[in-house]
């Protein structure tokens, strides 16, 4: 068992001066938060959400722009579905929850691109619910300090979910208590070097107690990037941002060489919405024409 007094005591003290962690951040200051860090670094997300915030401080006012601006906005966030999924979630939360962030976690899990974790964490760090908010890096901590392995298993949100909601305390702190089990993760406990002799678990925790053995799953598959369809996909929206209109197919065909990768996600991006095609051939984000 996790002692939660010590853990988010030390988060008092040590946790980052995040904005969306700042007095006065809305609930829907929050979700954005939430849906741009997925898979994207802090120190990239903090000067996109500050725009966002500063341009687009309700979600009706995201709602009113077109998709194309939005994803230009987004920048090089990347996995830019996400923001097509955030524009949409504001238009129902503008139209359907007058233009305030549902506070219940299944009322959230309806929203679109809202999955079991950001629903979660939205009504966790927004509203202060009691509910367990399970990322990677909670995953991590919990498989090392309660159950004394070098790494999570695969993931398995139900599995998951129970697990962690068994170590959360009352409801006055359990919202704290979430942020500082992500922070730890993010922080201390990392994948590669956790930071035993700075961590305020290291004398309860199992894995440290069992003499730090070895990760015995399946090996991990690390993500590249470079030469995959992403990174073609990156490109090529790339163009399209940077440009105010249309543009017409050489100036996409420049970004990449391989002739059969570039058609391949072009066209998934016309699958996805993230691109349109003109009627005389030429490609813009969507609305843009
Ligand atoms: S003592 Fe080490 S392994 Fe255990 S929770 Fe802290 S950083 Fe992670």
């Amino acid at each position: 068992m996790l002692d939660a007094d010590t853990l988010v005591s030390w988060f008092d003290v040590n946790a980052r001066d995040l904005p969306w962690r700042r007095p006065g951040t809305t609930a829907w200051g929050v979700l954005v938060s939430e849906i741009m860090l997925q898979q994207t670094p802090v120190a990239r997300v903090a000067p996109i959400w500050l725009e966002w915030m500063a341009r687009w401080p309700l979600p009706s006012a995201l709602a009113a722009e077109p998709a194309g601006e939005v994803l230009r906005a987004w920048g090089k966030l990347g996995y830019p579905r996400r923001a097509l999924r955030l524009h949409e979630c504001a238009r129902v939360v503008a139209a359907e929850h007058g233009d305030v962030v549902p506070s219940d976690v299944d009322t959230l899990l309806a929203l679109p691109g809202i999955g079991a974790y950001t629903a979660r964490a939205v009504a966790a760090f927004a509203y202060g619910a009691r509910c367990p908010v399970v990322d990677t890096n909670v995953r991590r901590v919990v498989a090392r300090a309660v159950h004394g392995a070098a790494d999570a298993g695969p993931p398995s949100t139900n599995r998951d979910l129970s697990d962690v909601d068994g170590l959360l305390p009352g409801v006055a702190t359990a919202a704290r208590f979430s942020a500082a089990l992500m922070e730890l993760g993010a922080t201390v406990c990392t994948a590669r070097t956790p930071r035993c002799a700075d961590c305020p678990l290291w004398t309860e925790c199992a894995w440290v107690r069992a003499g730090r053995p070895v990760y015995n799953g399946k090996p991990k598959t690390v993500q590249r990037f470079a030469g995959t369809d992403r990174q073609v996909r990156g490109l090529l929206m790339d163009v399209l941002r940077d440009t105010a209109g249309p543009v017409r197919r050489p100036m996409l065909d420049v970004v990449w060489a391989d002739a059969a990768q570039r058609d391949r996600c072009l066209d998934s991006l016309l699958v996805d919405g993230l691109v349109e095609q003109t009627t005389d051939g030429r490609f813009a984000l969507p609305g843009e024409h």
